[in-house]
């Protein structure tokens, strides 16, 4: 698939294509850090995209000279994507003494559906399965949830940068798919309906012949 997410951008505009400190690839280096291979640890999309997020303040810091070792970095990514809003508004000041525009580098931070979205449809990777989900049925609910966050998030970025929707650029994407019972009010999330292999449990049975009817 082309490349084109918020990743991509992000890697281009801070030039992090080389920035993994093990691989030669950031891209590489994501993927070998998703699915656990050389040994490593798996990790999930949201330790990932704290990972990523960092490599990008990291560059954007050495670029201007400012401090990078210790705890500053993380907990500036703290305040940064956190909601205390004064904490914000000082550390901005403070990257703006140095030279950094802070409300554009917090707006350039992605959410773990853009890493998700990188990771399974730009890189196409793949992860082992680990749970009993990894048919294409599950697989292509997964995947429309993943291009719905990806597009939401996009939208709600874009209203953020236009002042219409405050906290958007830091706000997480969550798209569910739930599925309603015909018959009742039941309302279930697609997984637990998949798990236990009904919607409703009092219109289960009569449901193949309603649809009859
Ligand atoms: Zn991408
Ligand atoms: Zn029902």
């Amino acid at each position: 698939m082309a490349s084109g997410c918020k990743v991509d951008r992000m890697v281009d505009r801070y030039d992090l294509a080389s920035a993994d400190p093990v691989y030669d690839s950031l891209d590489e280096g994501l993927l070998a850090r998703w699915t656990g291979a050389d040994g490593r640890t798996e990790m999930g999309y949201r330790s990932l995209t704290e990972w990523f997020n960092k490599r990008l303040l990291k560059r954007v810091y050495d670029d201007h000279g400012r401090e990078t070792l210790g705890a500053r970095l993380d907990s500036d990514y703290e305040v940064l994507q956190g909601d205390d809003d004064l904490a914000r508004a000082e550390l901005i000041e403070g990257l703006h003494a140095a030279g950094i525009d802070g409300d554009r580098l917090a707006a350039d931070l992605v959410s773990w559906g853009t890493i998700r979205t990188h990771l399974q449809e730009c890189l196409d990777g793949e992860k082992a399965p680990r749970t009993a989900s990894t048919d294409w049925e599950a697989a292509s609910v997964e995947k429309a949830v993943a291009v719905a966050e990806e597009k939401t998030e996009t939208a709600v970025a874009a209203l953020a940068e236009k002042g219409r929707l405050a906290g958007g650029e830091a706000a997480e994407i969550d798209v569910g798919v739930s599925l309603a019972c015909g018959s009742c009010p039941t309302r279930v999330p697609f997984a637990v309906a998949l798990d236990r292999g009904y919607v409703c449990e009092d219109h289960a049975a009569e449901r193949a012949t309603a649809d009859r009817a």
